[in-house]
């Protein structure tokens, strides 16, 4: 698969050609704060994408200088979601194997008059930032004296000062249009165990500083990132250059991932687990990609969908229904057919005969004979949807009502007779007749019928519950209340639980097996609710589609 023509393309295929670099080596670089989501299947797609297209190589490296959010859960849910979605990485790193190179770069900075240790606090440094249109003011701090930073710094790692006590900043310009280049902390304290390096620092570089360090390091040329880094790349260059890196990666920045209806932030996706809104970072709601694996989109889908997103500048929201559409592309061929009744309404056939079981034929799905076929039971009684059925239908509802006959998938033609209700008046039960002369296959041609309505055998049925879902958060789109935050618009109606019946030939099935139901949509066994007495099954699309590409 190759991105079609695109402006970071373009750049690399310049830099080969004009021996700038012999060979594009780009990374991705998630922090192991959370799980991995759609939005970050973006920048998998371009980084390994783009450096695969000129036979180049992409690292998988952990940009974890945050001990205070960061965990080995994250790091090993990360590895596995890029492997699921296809991707070979060439190295695993981790920015915190980095700790001494960065400590000693920023010595560096110290020797050269260009970083100081300052003493206000992070409220003070805030303030004394400035805004657009008001130049910074200088910290009291700033002209130390060489000797008396390195040692300042130094007793900063030795764990002298407290949390927030004291900071190192890059000296640059206090009055640069750039706010970003107005004196940046390059380094905090922070008395936390690291996932990686336990206890043996306890302070840690800043995004800003260590990023393009890390860059630089592992020689990657292309270092690529999302529009809202755009004002940092000054900051970014500025550390390459001064740090004397020997290699000088160029940040490039592409458009972030938003889809309507869907929160796209690990720290929000976190407050969804933390606070029990789901049952996890994986729940089929979540746009995780671990979430999105639960449900059953297939990696391909993803792929297929980050393709038709391409590379712009631009981050307007997409509209949900695109993922879907590529969802059922991809299964339309792959997932065998089935029939599953979600709110069982039982149907006697009173003309059939007691205790006789037939089988049939069904082919397993009829875009793609090579799938083949199927037998299916068919007896006295069986199971259809409660509503395939209304006493009292409007016009134009073609499917079963008193002395109206459909077609049952499979099997044959059967008319309403009569409607058993009990003490309430709640219809629970049909009878109907069927004739013979209609069986699927049998080339009838007698009589037509509009509606065609799928059903299960009753006495050879498999209990089978269905979960459906709707978006987890409506309105994300919109405009905020004042006073309000996402968790206000969290959909309390976003999953359905639903018990019914499915074919006895689906009783092997296995967790992430996927299907289409006849009528209902695609679906997938779920892996963390599935038991060996009841599958359960997790709706990925339904049929309809109202998108168009
Ligand atoms: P979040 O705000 O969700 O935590 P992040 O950008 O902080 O996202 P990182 O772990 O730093 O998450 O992301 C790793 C890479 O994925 C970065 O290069 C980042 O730009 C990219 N990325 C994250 N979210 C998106 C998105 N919605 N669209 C495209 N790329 C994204
Ligand atoms: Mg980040
Ligand atoms: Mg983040």
């Amino acid at each position: 698969m190759e991105m079609g023509s695109n402006f970071i393309k373009n750049i690399m295929k310049e830099d080969l050609e004009t021996g700038k670099h012999d060979t594009v080596i780009t990374r991705f670089p998630p922090e192991p704060n959370g799980y991995l989501h759609i939005g970050h299947a973006k920048s998998i797609f371009i980084n390994f994408g783009l450096a695969d297209e000129f036979g180049g190589k992409t690292n998988l490296r952990f940009d974890d200088t945050n001990p205070l959010k960061e965990d080995i859960e994250y790091v090993n849910s990360i590895k596995e979601d890029v492997e699921w979605l296809g991707y070979e990485w060439e190295n695993l790193l981790f920015a915190s194997d980095y700790f001494e190179e960065m400590y000693n770069r920023a010595v560096l900075l110290i020797k050269k008059g260009l970083a100081y240790v300052d003493d206000l606090s992070a409220d003070e440094i805030r303030e004394y930032r400035g805004t657009l249109t008001e130049p910074g003011k200088e910290s009291p701090y700033r002209n130390r004296t060489v000797e008396e930073n390195l040692q300042l710094f130094e007793a900063m790692r030795n764990g002298e000062f407290g949390n927030g006590e004291k900071v190192l900043r890059a000296k640059i310009d206090m009055a640069s249009p750039n706010i970003n280049l107005r004196d940046p902390v390059i380094y905090r304290i922070a008395h936390a165990t690291h996932h990686n390096t336990g206890d043996k620092w306890c302070i840690y570089p800043m995004y800003a500083f260590a990023h393009p360090i890390e860059d630089a390091i592992e020689g990657v040329t292309h270092s690529l990132c999302t529009t809202e880094f755009e004002d940092q790349r000054p900051l970014y260059d500025w550390v390459v250059r001064e740090c004397e890196m020997e290699s000088t990666p160029q940040q490039i920045e592409f458009g972030r991932l938003n889809i309507t209806n869907t929160v796209m932030s690990k720290r929000k996706l976190k407050l969804l687990v933390d606070e029990n809104y789901v049952d996890g970072w994986d729940d089929p709601r979540m746009p995780t990609i671990s979430g999105l694996r639960r449900k059953g989109v297939t990696p391909e889908a993803i792929r297929n969908f980050c393709m038709e997103l391409g590379i712009s500048k631009g981050s307007g929201a997409v509209d949900s229904a695109m993922l879907d559409h590529f969802v059922r592309e991809d299964l339309k061929l792959k997932a065998p057919r089935t029939m599953g009744v979600l709110n069982p309404l039982k149907v006697v056939i009173t003309n059939y005969p007691e205790g006789q079981v037939e089988m049939l034929e069904a082919e397993n799905n009829p875009e793609n004979p090579e799938m083949g076929t199927r037998q299916i039971p068919f007896s006295r009684e069986i199971y259809i949807e409660q509503e395939d059925f209304m006493e009292n239908p409007p016009k134009k509802y073609f499917r079963l009502f008193p002395g109206n006959e459909v077609r049952l998938k499979h099997a044959y033609f059967i008319k309403c007779e009569e409607v058993i209700k009990d003490e309430e008046g709640n219809v629970i039960e049909l009878h109907c007749t069927y004739d013979k002369e209609t069986k699927s296959g049998s080339g009838f041609t007698g009589r037509k019928v509009k509606g065609t309505l799928h059903w299960v055998e009753a006495s050879q049925a498999i209990p089978a519950e269905f979960r459906l879902f709707e978006p987890l958060i409506t309105d994300e789109d919109e405009e905020m209340e004042e006073g309000k935050t996402f968790l206000d618009y969290v959909n309390p109606n976003s999953l359905e639980v639903i018990q019914g019946f499915i074919e006895p030939n689906m009783k092997d099935v296995k967790p992430q097996d996927k299907f289409q139901f006849f009528r209902h949509g695609y679906f997938n066994v779920d892996p963390k609710y599935t038991t060996s007495e009841k599958p359960v099954f997790n709706r990925i699309v339904s049929l309809k589609s109202s998108f168009k590409l």
